[in-house]
C-alpha cells in the first residue's frame, strides 16, 4: 500500500491538486460499519448514471447497490483494495460482465436516458461508445495501421480507403503516437515498445468515436516513463471523453483524476473532488486506506 503522503508525480507529468498536499485532516466522520455512500454520487452533466448496481457472480455479491455518473470531460478513480469490485464495477459500464459466465448485473445503467442492459441494446456499437483499455496492452496480430483501421471499417466509419488513412492518422495523433509510428505504419503492433502498445490501444479505442473510455489499470505493465506519457494523455483526453479508471496506485489517481470513488468489500463507501478524498476524507475506511492503515 503506498503512502498518500508521497503523492509524487512522474516525470513530465502535470501535478494534479491533489499532490499538493503534504498531510491529511484527520475529519473522518462516519464510522467504519456504514456501508451508505458519502459523497456527491451525481455530476451535474453525466453520460453514465447508475443507480442501484448489484453484480453477482453465481448468487455473490461482488458489487452492492452501487449508484454513481460518470460525468464529462473527467476522469473518476476507481480506488479500493485488491477484491473490492473496482474492475466488476467499470465492466459494467460496457456490459463486458456480458462475457463472464455466472455473473448478473442488476440495477439501471442509464446513457442518453436508456438502459444499456436493455434488451434492445446491441453491445457491439455500445463498446463502441463506451471503449475499454485493459491492463496489459493487446494490439491485434496485425500492422499497426490494421490495428486502427479494423474497428473503424466493421462499424462502417469510412466509405474507402482514404477516409480509413485519416481516421488511423487522427486517431494516432490523439494518442500522441503519430510521430512514432508514421513511417512504420505497416510493421506489427507488437513490434511496439510495451508503452507504445498501450498508446495504440487507446487510439484504436478512440478511432470508432467513444464517448466514454474505461481503462482498467493501464499503466500497470508500463515502466514509470511509459506510465508517465500514458498519465499525460489521460489528461488531454479528457477535454473530449469521459474518462473512467481503475487504479491502485493512489499517487496516479491523485495526479490524473478530477472525482474519485473509494469501493470497499463490494460498497462504494465514498465519493467526492480528489483533492477533498485525499485531504479531508469523510469516513473512516477512506482515511484508513488512504493513510496505508488498510489494504
Ligand atoms: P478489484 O478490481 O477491486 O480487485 P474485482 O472486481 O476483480 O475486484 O473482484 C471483486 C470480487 O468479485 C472479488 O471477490 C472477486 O473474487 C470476485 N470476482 C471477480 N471476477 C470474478 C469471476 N469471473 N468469477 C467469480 N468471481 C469473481
Amino acid at each position: 500500500m503506498e503512502n498518500a503522503n508521497i503523492l509524487t508525480p512522474s516525470p513530465n507529468v502535470q501535478v494534479g491538486p491533489a499532490t499538493q498536499h503534504v498531510g491529511i485532516e484527520h475529519t473522518a466522520t462516519v464510522d467504519r460499519d456504514s456501508r451508505e455512500t458519502i459523497g456527491s454520487i451525481r455530476v451535474h452533466d453525466p453520460r453514465i448514471r447508475c443507480t442501484d448496481v448489484h453484480v453477482y457472480y453465481s448468487g455473490d455479491c461482488a458489487i452492492n447497490n452501487v449508484s454513481l455518473d460518470i460525468g464529462k470531460n473527467e476522469v473518476i478513480a476507481l480506488i479500493g483494495p485488491s477484491g473490492c469490485g473496482k474492475s466488476t464495477f467499470l465492466r459494467c459500464l460496457n456490459r463486458m460482465n456480458d462475457t463472464i459466465v455466472n455473473c448478473r448485473v442488476t440495477g439501471e445503467i442509464l446513457m442518453d436516458g436508456n438502459d444499456i442492459n436493455g434488451k434492445n441494446i446491441d453491445v457491439v456499437p455500445l463498446r463502441a461508445q463506451v471503449g475499454m483499455v485493459f491492463q496489459k496492452p493487446n494490439p491485434f496480430p496485425k500492422s499497426i495501421w490494421e490495428n486502427i483501421a479494423f474497428g473503424p471499417r466493421i462499424h462502417g466509419l469510412a466509405q474507402d480507403k482514404s477516409e480509413l488513412d485519416d481516421i488511423v492518422e487522427s486517431s494516432l495523433r490523439k494518442a500522441g503516437l503519430w510521430n512514432e509510428v508514421k513511417d512504420r505504419l505497416d510493421q506489427p503492433g507488437t513490434s511496439l515498445s510495451g508503452g507504445q502498445q498501450q498508446r495504440l490501444c487507446i487510439a484504436r479505442t478512440i478511432a470508432v468515436g467513444p464517448e466514454v473510455i474505461l481503462m482498467d489499470e493501464p499503466c500497470s505493465a508500463l515502466d514509470p516513463i511509459a506510465t508517465a506519457r500514458i498519465e499525460d494523455l489521460i489528461d488531454e483526453l479528457r477535454e473530449q471523453y469521459a474518462i473512467c479508471i481503475v487504479t491502485h496506485s493512489m499517487q496516479q489517481a491523485g495526479r490524473v483524476s478530477q472525482r474519485m470513488a473509494y469501493f470497499h468489500l463490494g460498497d462504494l463507501i465514498e465519493v467526492g473532488d480528489t483533492e477533498e478524498v485525499f485531504t479531508r476524507p469523510k469516513h473512516q475506511l477512506t482515511e484508513d486506506y488512504i493513510t496505508g492503515r488498510f489494504g
